[in-house]
């Protein structure tokens, strides 16, 4: 049959093989151990000779359905789930990276992604952050012990758009794993395994997930590393075909020594929501570039950033990589407008500090998710201490519109 295309294979993922009863959606599994009548079968399955369920901090039917979704999702080979983004971002790297190697990051990173990799300096891995909006930084600050470069696709609040395809064609030149954390467009906007990466992150708490209500994350190999090249790869994980070394790495040293697993009941909101990112986002990516466009006009607003606007400085990469160009934007305010009065006399628009709830979300960057920081490294990101940073969520366009025009007014 012809392959489906995106919707049509995330909406009818739960009912491949043999779904239980018929069921349309995957069961919430709440079952911590799982029964064997032969012992041997057990063995069997703790010595990977078989697939099957052993513990649930490792895998469990539920939290396996949503993961062979979100493979589907980024054309990838397999996917590990865990409980939040952030953890799927540390403890993927702590299971691959050794003392002494170095990674590349992008400097326009989310603000915990950021203190994290600090904690990894204290640890003895070294960090280099680069302007990633040109790959010619990442090839400058790659070292002999370099073992990875990570990047954001749209960074978060400024919105740069990093040189996602040269970047992938250098890591492939140099036989670097190229991480990718999705989270901001999402695999309805973007494919990193088209700009060859690596491994692709999403946080399942934002877009994938959609609602708000529950908190995930993902790390997807797409099958294009040779992991028989990479020295880190612990005896034990060696076994069978090169192309799952890595997720069996991933697996062990990262999801079942941390042990932050996925709940089922998370797994199974996550789930439902992802049915709707295509139709979400399109109706976000379309309120968000509504907005870009009247705020860019309004006298009040000094600056606006944007992908979809023609003078960002990466609008051409975001036209030509993404289906759309995304639903997050920021605004610098003018000095007569005062960002938290600003907030407070907008209606519809929520204070909050999520992205990619169905609602729209605003909230003022260097006061809150980027305070910590400092302003040295805030300036070194280009946040300015007036901006506020909107999630653009799937109210009806116009009346996100009248809210903007009544705040921008007081
Ligand atoms: C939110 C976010 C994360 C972390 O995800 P959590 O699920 O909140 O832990 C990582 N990267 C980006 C770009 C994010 O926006």
């Amino acid at each position: 049959m012809k392959k489906k295309n995106f919707t049509s294979t995330a909406l009818h993922s739960d009912r491949e093989g043999k779904p239980e009863h018929g069921v349309l959606h995957k069961p919430i599994h709440t079952s911590v151990a799982f029964a064997y009548e032969d012992a041997r079968e057990l063995a069997e399955v703790f010595q990977k000779k078989k697939f099957g369920y052993a513990y649930g901090r490792q895998n469990n039917p539920t939290i396996e359905a949503l993961a062979q979704k979100i493979t589907k999702m980024e054309q990838g080979l397999a996917t590990v789930l865990f409980a939040t983004g952030m953890a799927a971002i540390g403890s993927t790297l702590l299971a691959l990276l050794r003392r002494g190697d170095h990674i590349v990051s992008s400097t326009y990173l989310f603000g915990n992604t950021n203190s994290l990799f600090n904690t990894f300096k204290e640890l003895g891995v070294e960090v280099t952050f680069v302007d990633a909006t040109d790959s010619k930084n990442v090839a400058t600050a790659i070292q002999q012990n370099t073992r990875l470069v990570f990047v954001e696709t749209v960074a978060n609040p400024v919105t740069q758009v990093a040189d996602l395809v040269d970047i992938g064609a250098l890591c492939a030149e140099r036989k670097l794993i190229y991480f990718v954390d999705n989270t901001m467009t999402s695999p309805w906007l973007f494919s990193p395994v088209t700009g060859q990466a690596s491994l692709v992150i999403n946080s399942l708490t934002k877009y994938i997930g959609g609602h708000g209500n529950a908190l995930g994350g993902s790390v997807t190999d797409t099958g294009l590393f040779d992991w028989s090249a990479f020295g880190n790869i612990y005896d034990n994980y060696k076994k069978g075909d090169p192309a799952n070394w890595g997720m069996n790495q991933i697996r062990a040293k990262g999801l079942r020594d941390f042990g932050a697993s996925l709940g089922p009941e998370a797994a199974h909101h996550l789930s439902a929501g992802s049915d709707t990112l295509g139709l979400r986002m399109d109706k976000s990516c379309h309120n968000a570039m509504a907005i870009a466009e009247f705020c860019d006009a309004h006298p009040k607003v000094r600056k606006v950033s944007y992908p979809g606007l023609k003078d960002h400085p990466q609008h051409e990469r975001a036209k030509k990589l993404f289906k759309h160009f995304g639903a997050i934007l920021s605004i610098e305010l003018d000095d007569s407008l005062d960002c938290f009065d600003f907030l407070n006399a907008l209606d519809l628009v929520v204070s909050s500090s999520n992205l990619g709830d169905n609602r729209t979300l605003g909230i003022p960057v260097a006061h809150t998710i980027f305070f910590e920081m400092g302003p040295e490294r805030r300036a070194s990101m280009g946040v300015a201490d007036s901006m506020v940073r909107f999630s653009v969520g799937i109210e009806d366009t116009e009346d996100l519109l009248a809210d903007f025009e009544q705040a921008l007014s007081i």
